[in-house]
């Protein structure tokens, strides 16, 4: 929940500072798997594909998981070509001549023109378009031509199925939370909101460790009025407007549970 606005002050700075060197020209983006960190997904590549080096990615009962960006960059183009060839897609300029493609959506999260970073969420796992069941169709492209993908620098396999596990998005730092109720302990739920059974409670002060957020019960504590609920451990939520995580809202590149 909320940041102090020193803090505020002080990225702010640094992220200045930090654009001024120039980026080396033409370098490749450190693409990652195009799923939140530490997902597993099975990634399968075939010769037959069209284009050919496009991955079909799949997981259990994926339909509706988050796809996120790839790599920082800029969406241009959401559209959505109805029940044929990529269905509703997602392309993301990455600069360079670099772009990555996201296909057979069922929806949306982002829209052209804007500026997406690791990890952001852009649209969720479908089966539209020439698809014959929910899967996320990933493509890498430089300069408009199919290329092999790549992750952190390790080139996928071809050809065949392969495990890929995410480190997108992930990051020291992000995911960790202080229980601040200004005295009495925190109730922890079993599950997002405050109809879930009363599994114990955290005492005030406590560092937590956040696996993912979600939504739930609209909750008023310390840091003002949110849905969102925080998973501390296996069926254990504690209501976020009573943590301090120097974010407003969800915490950038923590998953959705
Ligand atoms: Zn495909």
């Amino acid at each position: 929940m909320r940041k102090r606005w020193i803090s505020l002050l002080v990225t702010g700075l640094f992220v200045g500072g930090a654009l001024v060197p120039a980026t080396p020209a033409m370098a490749a983006p450190t693409f990652k798997v195009p799923f939140p960190c530490g997902q597993s997904w099975s990634g399968q590549t075939r010769s037959d594909h069209s284009p050919a080096y496009a991955v079909d990615f799949n997981r259990t009962d994926d339909a509706g998981d988050p796809v996120v960006a790839s790599a920082p960059g800029t969406v241009d183009r959401v559209t959505d070509l109805g029940g044929t060839s990529y269905g509703k897609y997602v392309r993301i300029n990455h600069g360079g001549g670099y772009s990555t493609y996201y296909a057979h959506l069922s929806g949306f999260n982002v829209s052209v023109g804007q500026t997406v970073g690791y990890g952001k969420v852009i649209g969720w796992v479908g089966s539209t378009g020439g698809s014959t069941g929910p899967h996320l169709h990933y493509e890498q492209r430089l300069n408009g031509a199919d290329i092999q993908v790549r992750f952190n620098g390790s080139l996928a396999l071809y050809w065949g199925t392969k495990s890929y596990t995410s480190g997108n998005g992930c990051s020291s730092g992000s995911g960790n939370g202080t229980v601040d109720t200004s005295g009495t302990p925190l109730t922890v739920r079993s599950g997002p909101g405050t109809g879930y059974a009363s599994v114990g409670t955290v005492a005030d002060g406590t560092r937590v460790t956040i696996a993912c957020q979600t939504s739930g019960t609209t909750v008023t504590g310390t840091y003002g009025t949110s849905s969102i609920w925080d998973r501390i451990g296996s069926g254990r939520f504690i209501a976020d407007a009573y943590v301090y995580t120097g974010h407003d809202g969800y915490i950038p590149n923590v998953p959705r549970c």
